[in-house]
């Protein structure tokens, strides 16, 4: 395992140095949230921890970096386990494998009930039981309370590390009984060497963590989705002129997403304030702020269905439209 980026690793020293049997993560997405969740439970499970973390050497490390320790429950949506490389539960990998179902995006009750009888088992190493939850909104009511139910009534060995990128989302009474811990932001340096050591270029860190408005988590993936931010630098001007190769071979969902960036900083720059996504030379002539706020309340909407679309070359083509009437509306 990597060692952290250096404001993880800032933060997990600071966790480790305050008691409390359940944390909540939470911070917008991208900042580290499921990294940092980690390294805390692989701390607290280790045989030989420093107050920087965990030692990296001893049994405890070593099976939780083949994702195979008995005393760490992974509670995560079936998507998120896939994606990140944790193995499913027996009957859920059974279910996939024979095409049942498809896997689930949430945290599915089957999965939340496993916790839940881990949680009343005795720990088989001896340094105690760690549940990670991530991402915690991505429980519904069934799970959430079924989990408030452990955490109101914790075995004594047992923590909890919830996740959040989105914690408004979570139950009150899941909230109030965690200690809350919000996610630093990385200076621009400790981000740029960190996204360097993945492989991104010197040059063209600044540039991709612009366009994720600062979250090296998705400036990270932004780079391996094969972006390039030379593409990127030269968006906003292609949409105003309504060239609808600007997002040819993007995802739909990807697509609103960096239209919405671009509405943020036509809307900050029509107020006065900086862009956030873009560099200011970048962006065309702001248009006018009711057409800009239109096309904000339109894109909102449609980030919400954006993961099911009808037909996603003709969204594409809709979205541009849309961006080329907001961006030549007279100011
Ligand atoms: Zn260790």
């Amino acid at each position: 395992m990597n060692s952290p980026p250096a404001w993880i690793a800032a933060q997990l020293r600071q966790l480790l140095a305050q008691r409390g049997h359940a944390w909540l993560l939470q911070g917008p997405s991208g900042l580290g949230q499921y990294v940092l969740a980690l390294d805390l439970a692989r701390a607290w499970l280790c045989d030989q921890p420093s107050a920087g973390g965990a030692c990296g050497q001893c049994a405890s490390c070593h099976a939780v970096d083949v994702r195979a320790h008995t005393d760490l429950c992974m509670l995560m949506p079936e998507t998120v386990m896939l994606e990140l490389g944790w193995p499913l539960g027996e009957k859920a990998q059974q279910d996939l494998d024979e095409k049942k179902r498809k896997p689930s995006k949430e945290i599915r009750v089957d999965a939340m009930r496993d916790a839940v009888e881990f949680a009343q088992r005795t720990s088989g190493r001896g340094r105690g039981k760690v549940v990670v939850v991530y991402p915690a909104e991505r429980m519904n009511e069934v799970t959430a309370n079924t989990l408030l139910k452990t955490l109101e009534e914790p075995a004594g060995d047992l923590r909890f590390v919830l996740a959040s990128e989105a914690a408004h989302l979570l139950l009150p009474t899941i909230r109030s009984r965690c200690l809350g811990h919000t996610m630093a932001w990385p200076g621009q340096d400790d981000a740029a060497a960190w996204l360097q050591r993945q492989g991104v270029k010197p040059a063209e860190a600044a540039a991709l963590l612009r366009a994720a408005g600062g979250r090296p988590d998705d400036a990270l993936a932004f780079f391996q989705a094969g972006r390039d931010p030379k593409v990127w630098a030269v968006l906003p001007k292609a949409l105003a002129r309504g060239d609808a190769g600007a997002l040819a071979g993007w995802e739909p969902a990807e697509a609103v997403s960096a239209l919405q960036k671009l509405c943020h900083d036509l809307l900050a720059v029509t107020s006065g304030g900086a862009p956030r996504f873009f560099q200011a030379a970048d962006l065309p002539p702001a248009g006018s702020l009711a057409a800009l706020t239109g096309w904000a309340r339109d894109l909102a909407v449609t980030a919400q269905t954006v993961e099911h679309p009808f037909n996603a070359g003709l969204m594409i083509e809709a979205l541009v439209s849309q961006a080329r009437s907001a961006l030549n509306s007279k100011a």
